[in-house]
């Protein structure tokens, strides 16, 4: 589904006051009217002074937030609406710091809020399976020093990188952090990011042997000149990761490592509709549940 495609200006005259965000989270939320989560009636009073609405039946008594991304915040609807703006519509993604000033919040504030779109957007992805042909390949990335594959250099990681690839273009990919590029990790990644009976290639790492169980596995000995042949998007993927990771962050290390990949892959796999990330991101902090704050 399309979804508007917003510039700054756009959203600036769409959510200029916390009451145009309330009614915008109330008309998503409710698309076919309230509902209560306590006893699903479709009544209620609405207690305006705090937003609130208490249901005719049971009287339990529920906030247009709850149940949402925006469930339990102490900021307002307005500050989270321009935090989403912020991170979608940044190529190079937003730091916290520079996010609390946005929206004047302490950095531990924006630093959870962060954490909890891109929670949400790692969610989103991983409701897709990658099919057709597929890339597969490992890599060390993160922290602030070149690493030797395999050598665990300090602060990084080992990652999983799949990419689907689709004649001349990359299609969807999924990354994760692994604690080693192991049998037991291949599999976990593989069942739970590619459709069964795939078309996937790789290089001869013997880790990876264990997805000819579930894929049509073909491995190949790539030397550093045909990699451009064999696995050309999984290693443009990688490219592009390294730079996003480096750009705005000047390196990031291992503890936050997956949130990065989670935003990375959701702005890659919508890179051909990325003016559309902000209202992307804003409906779905709608739907999805409260992430902790912990
Ligand atoms: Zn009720």
């Amino acid at each position: 589904m399309n979804m508007p495609e917003a510039s700054f200006l756009a959203w600036q005259k769409q959510f200029s006051t916390e009451d145009d965000c309330l009614k915008y989270l109330q008309q998503m939320k409710w698309l076919n009217g309230f509902i209560c989560p306590g006893c699903g009636n479709n009544h209620s009073y609405e207690i305006t002074s705090h937003h609130l609405y208490e249901c005719t039946q049971c009287k339990k008594q529920t906030s247009v937030m709850s149940g949402t991304l925006f469930h339990g915040s102490k900021i307002t609807l307005n500050q989270w609406f321009w935090a989403i703006y912020s991170l979608g519509s940044d190529k190079g993604s937003i730091s916290a710091l520079r996010l609390s000033k946005l929206i004047e919040v302490n950095w531990r504030t924006a630093r959870l809020i962060l954490k909890k779109l891109k929670t949400a957007m790692g969610h989103r992805d991983s409701l897709y399976q990658l099919s057709g042909t597929i890339e597969l390949d490992d890599a060390l990335v993160g922290g602030r020093q070149k690493g030797k594959r395999g050598r665990g250099a300090a602060g990084k990681k080992n990652v999983l990188i799949a990419c689907e690839s689709k004649d001349k273009k990359a299609g969807f990919i999924a990354m994760a952090v692994v604690d080693s590029i192991c049998h037991f990790s291949v599999n976990e990644f593989v069942k739970k990011h590619l459709k069964q009976g795939q078309q996937v290639h790789s290089d001869a790492l013997p880790a990876l042997n264990i997805i000819g169980q579930t894929e049509n596995y073909e491995a190949r000995v790539t030397p550093g000149y045909l990699v451009d042949e064999w696995l050309p998007w999984v290693h443009i993927a990688i490219g592009n990761l390294r730079t996003f990771l480096l750009g705005t962050f000047h390196g990031v290390t291992g503890k936050y490592l997956q949130e990065y990949f989670d935003e990375f892959c959701y702005r890659f796999n919508r890179r051909f509709i990325e003016k559309q990330i902000p209202n992307r991101l804003l409906n779905l902090a709608i739907i999805h549940l409260p992430v902790k704050s912990t």
